[in-house]
């Protein structure tokens, strides 16, 4: 990423969620989007998006790291950092609607782990939700599409 003030390449401050530039000492803070996602880094990664075969950026939720595709929106998030993520937004669901069903063709869909390519394992998100996630036993991470991390929270809030 470049300085918008002097074009310099800004540096990423480990642990503090900004970008720093070493040329005209300016800060740069990522922007959270309508989802929470603020997009650190693109493409620090060597992972890719298993939707959309893109490089998967840094980014971070709720202040926790997570993997993230700036095309598709979807995201990889280790199995912790998934249930800290829930537990931090659970009080600020927007969520008034009624649960959705799972839909039945979320059972179909082939994900494969970024990380070590096996084919993913669908399964209910366990808790009150209606959304099927993602999930690797091997590598103990969980991929979630755009959306998912929302239907989540508010049905971890609805308890
Ligand atoms: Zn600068
Ligand atoms: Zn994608
Ligand atoms: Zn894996």
């Amino acid at each position: 990423m470049k300085c918008q003030n002097c074009a310099g390449t800004l540096t990423f401050m480990e642990d503090r969620n900004y970008f720093y530039c070493e040329y005209c000492g300016s800060f740069h803070f990522p922007e959270e989007n309508a989802e929470g996602v603020v997009v650190l880094h693109e493409a620090v990664d060597d992972l890719e998006c298993p939707v959309c075969v893109r490089p998967l950026a840094l980014a971070s939720i709720a202040d926790q790291r997570v993997l993230h595709c700036t095309n598709c929106r979807g995201v990889y998030v280790p199995n912790t950092t998934f249930r800290q993520i829930v537990d931090a937004l659970r009080g600020q669901s927007r969520g008034t609607g009624p649960v959705k069903p799972i839909n039945p063709a979320e059972y179909e869909r082939k994900v494969n782990c970024p990380a070590c390519e096996r084919r993913m394992e669908t399964h209910p998100y366990y808790g009150p939700g209606a959304v099927v996630i993602d999930s690797c036993s091997a590598c103990h991470m969980i991929w979630l599409d755009h959306g998912e991390l929302d239907i989540v929270i508010d049905a971890s809030h609805r308890k």
